[in-house]
């Protein structure tokens, strides 16, 4: 059913465009139509039958699958590099799928150290609950993977760009490692999107995403995906996640779809505006370090240049004045909008310390080299000029 079925070599722009469509009899629609259906009709008992047990089946039940939210599943495949894809409600859907669909009481699991908060939660959860261990090793560490690899090691959860310091995953060292223990890979490319990076091609096995993010790209819908380089582990996560009702809504599944469509023109102006703003913050006297992985003067910097043809769209930012004016700097942006999520085209701020980190000790934050002033800043498309003439107004000129 995809038009670009045998033409891989074509470039993420092409085939980001050029979306999944259902074929109907003698001609297909430009744009891929929301199938705002609850479930299917059917003639041929067996057919019915045999689509509620496999992906690939007859559409039965929106439950199981639905053809907008295939079309979906499909050009993210596509653009990943993956043999299919499992849509969910939201990222965490997508993750906890993942995770549930393959972990087991008594199996441990090696994460990095800075994972996105909700993910981190989850990861707690599972703990507790159902005895699974954690060892949390540097995100650039093949080594610390070895050495934390034991019987019951199942697998290495990785993010490309992590959430707020943008420290990058070592993923071809980290991969490797875990492909020689046996362990299972699973990446969450959200910062990178597979603009700038597809963890596949470093052999990862599973790759998710937050779409409410850059993938979606306008601030207006909750989803998550789960790409799979297997066919097996592919069905094994479907079952699962539609048992467990993680399924997006077609209409969710639309307004991603039609996001991706620019989500090569926006990332590209993504970065092009972050490398202006962090560059000029980082000469500013109000500003004491920049982090941003574009910037020499990041940890990660060799490695995302070995890594990744551009940056990113998120950087954060220490106020040299701390905690105050951190507060100050928030409450005096016009611009930019004082909110949680990113990836959208509208320039986003907020404070990790108090909200998307909030639940982290003292300990936990500097672990992640967070501070009390740091800012995260999600750059927008907007004209940078404009963009950096609101920061300096903020910082107090
Ligand atoms: C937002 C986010 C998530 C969670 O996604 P939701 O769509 O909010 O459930 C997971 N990972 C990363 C890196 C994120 O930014």
């Amino acid at each position: 059913m995809h038009i670009l079925d045998g033409m891989s070599s074509l470039h993420p722009e092409t085939r980001a465009v050029h979306l999944p469509k259902p074929a109907l009899n003698g001609s297909t629609p430009i744009a891929t139509p929301i199938y705002q259906t609850s479930g299917f009709v059917f003639d041929d008992p067996a057919v019915f039958a045999d689509g509620m047990s496999r992906p690939d089946g007859a559409f039965v039940y929106g439950r199981l699958s639905n053809p907008t939210v295939r079309a979906l599943e499909e050009a993210v495949a596509g653009l990943e590099g993956g043999v299919a894809a499992v849509a969910a409600g939201s990222g965490m859907g997508a993750i906890n799928s993942v995770l549930l669909a393959l972990l087991r009481p008594g199996d441990h699991l090696i994460a990095q150290n800075a994972l996105y908060g909700g993910t981190a939660a989850s990861i707690a959860d599972l703990a507790g609950r159902f005895g699974i261990s954690v060892t949390y090793v540097a995100q650039d560490d093949p080594a610390a993977v070895r050495e934390a690899v034991r019987p019951e090691t199942r697998l290495l959860y990785l993010e490309t760009i992590a959430n707020p310091m943008t420290q990058v995953a070592d993923l071809p060292g980290m991969c490797a490692v875990a492909r020689e223990a046996g362990l299972l890979s699973v990446v969450d490319n959200t910062f990178a999107s597979p603009v700038l990076c597809r963890p596949l091609e470093h052999d990862a096995d599973i790759v998710v995403h937050s779409t409410t993010k850059y993938m979606s790209g306008h601030s207006d819908v909750i989803g998550g995906i789960a790409v799979f380089a297997d066919d097996e582990l592919y069905r094994k996560v479907w079952a699962y996640a539609t048992k467990l009702g993680a399924t997006p809504d077609p209409f969710a599944a639309w307004l991603t779809l039609r996001g991706l469509q620019t989500l090569p023109l926006r990332m590209a102006r993504h970065c092009d505006n972050t490398r202006l703003l962090a560059t000029r913050l980082a000469e500013h006297p109000a500003v004491r370090a920049v982090h941003w992985p574009g910037l020499p003067t990041h940890p990660s910097y060799e490695l995302a240049a070995k890594l990744l043809p551009d940056f990113g769209g998120v950087f954060s930012f220490d106020l040299a004045g701390g905690r105050d004016a951190g507060e100050r700097f928030m409450s005096s942006v016009r611009l930019a909008l004082l909110a949680p999520s990113l990836g959208g085209v509208e320039t986003l701020i907020l404070h990790p310390a108090t909200t998307s980190h909030r639940t982290l000790t003292a300990d936990e934050l500097a672990r992640n080299g967070i501070g009390e002033g740091t800012v995260r800043v999600s750059v927008g498309i907007e004209h940078p000029e404009d963009l950096w003439a609101d920061f300096v107004q903020a910082l107090g000129g």
